[in-house]
């Protein structure tokens, strides 16, 4: 292709505040159609929108850790359009002086995608469609989204998930939303252009709407990229358009022609003055702000001696970092920080993942993975019994200490009766041993095996290895 994709990401993230941005309807999420609404949020005549303070301060902390230049006064906008699931006509947003300008969001030590812009808004409602009508729910009208808009300086559908990825561990590390997709607190539109290498006036974009999973991103902007590429390819123009990813069929439909913001007759909103932020309050709010994933993951490798691409998982998630850490300090130092690394992101992790578990409080809890490790550490397990231990915690709950008690799981680390095996082993394969003794080398891992299945796994594995050595080594004298 003689042309490359230019992608701009807008980001819209529900903060986690209990109630709206300018009532005070609660934002439980799931909760029966119509059953969080009031006269404010329904659009009334006559009633007044007061913003959530808290809204407010979990934005600045946003915009301080992507270091955005605050804007210390700006001001609500109406922008008026028409649809069912937009009770007041209008949506309360910011519009031409944001809170916030600028910034940027870090992907990786060498990969930065620039900030246009942050932005305080309220959500809308939600159209349902059964097959006899119709139907509106308020419950989402006036939830607190922030908007974050990215420049136009993504190059493909995998960086465009990347920073998706970085910027949804940065809310939830900041605490300021559970980034959660399927429940829509975290949606991305994507404006995908397409230009001729080397030369720097964007193409005419697509923008396609609110999509759902870090998967379909990459899905419909691939799609996009060969299909804008396509139409060029063959002499056409792009036609300017809002577009819906179908994630049945894996194509993008046009949804409506764009609109222009000069549609939607932007005006200050009367009701709200405009929102000032003090000295003190930025201060104090940056004052609180957490340890954020980058300085974290650079404290992981500089403390605890693991591998860059360990700690960045680990701290993509400010619960998992949380329970590795706490995992590692209840090891007492029986085992690495490295494979307690291990353990976290190879056996409890996939499990965690696919059970849905809170890492907050999951169901194997620090200490008796812990209890697990401290096991291997001294070496009462190997590390296979220790998978097996730990298939047997995840059924019920029990400690390692108590399964390899029932279960008769001891490491055997007494020399005469790894001996006995070994040799029985020896004996009752004498082919095996002609072929190691005429130079077959490989057969070692035979009579290993062999050892290892006969005791269950129970020998341990560094003494099997130098008794079976030295029990070889007299063979051939
Ligand atoms: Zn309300
Ligand atoms: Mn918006």
């Amino acid at each position: 292709m003689q042309f490359e994709p230019i992608i701009g990401l807008e980001v819209h993230c529900q903060l986690a505040t209990r109630s709206k941005l300018f009532c005070s309807c609660a934002t439980t999420f799931g909760v029966a159609a119509n059953h969080q609404v009031c006269p404010v949020c329904l659009g009334m005549p006559g009633t007044l929108p007061v913003i959530n303070t808290l809204a407010v301060d979990y934005a600045v902390r946003l915009a301080l850790a992507v270091g955005a230049k605050l804007n210390t006064r700006s001001i609500f906008s109406r922008k008026q359009y028409f649809y069912p699931d937009l009770p007041k006509g209008y949506q309360i947003t910011q519009y031409d002086q944001p809170y916030c300008e600028g910034g940027e969001i870090t992907v990786d030590q060498n990969t930065r995608v620039r900030l246009t812009r942050i932005h305080l808004e309220e959500d809308a409602g939600k159209n349902l469609h059964g097959s006899d009508a119709s139907y509106c729910d308020y419950n989402r009208a006036g939830m607190p989204l922030v908007e974050i808009v990215s420049q136009p300086e993504i190059t493909s559908a995998v960086a465009a998930a990347d920073y998706l990825r970085s910027l949804r561990s940065l809310v939830r590390h900041l605490g300021i939303s559970d980034g959660n997709l399927e429940e829509g607190s975290f949606r991305c539109d994507a404006n995908v252009s397409l230009r001729l290498k080397g030369t720097t006036k964007l193409g005419t974009r697509c923008e396609i709407k609110n999509l759902n999973s870090f998967r379909n991103v990459e899905r419909a902007i691939n799609y996009e990229i060969q299909r804008q590429g396509d139409i060029l390819e063959q002499g056409g123009q792009i036609v300017q358009h809002t577009l819906l990813f179908d994630a049945d069929s894996g194509r993008t439909a046009p949804m409506r022609a764009k609109e222009e913001s000069h549609d939607y007759r932007y005006m200050p909103d009367p009701d709200l003055p405009p929102l000032c932020l003090s000295a003190d309050r930025i201060e104090k709010i940056s004052k609180e702000l957490p340890e954020l994933p980058q300085a974290m993951a650079a404290r992981f490798i500089e403390t605890y001696s693991i591998p860059d691409s360990s700690a960045t998982l680990l701290t993509s998630d400010r619960d998992l970092a949380a329970y590795f850490e706490s995992v590692n300090s209840m090891v007492d130092g029986k085992v690495a920080a490295k494979i307690v690394a291990n353990w976290v992101i190879g056996e409890f992790l996939p499990v965690a993942t696919e059970l849905k578990w809170d890492l907050t409080k999951p169901n194997i809890d620090a200490a008796h993975l812990a209890g697990l490790l401290k096991l291997l550490g001294d070496d009462v397990i190997s590390s296979k019994i220790a998978k097996t231990v730990f298939e047997e915690m995840l059924k019920n709950g029990e400690s390692a200490k108590d399964i390899v008690d029932r279960l008769g799981l001891t490491q055997v680390t007494d020399q005469s009766s790894i001996t006995a095996l070994i040799d029985q082993v020896i004996d009752a394969n004498p082919e095996q041993l002609r072929q190691f003794l005429s130079g077959k080398e490989k057969i070692f891992g035979f009579f290993v095996g062999q050892v290892m299945k006969l005791s269950h796994g129970k020998m341990n594995p560094a003494l099997v290895n130098s008794i079976l050595t030295e029990k070889l080594a007299q063979r051939r004298e």
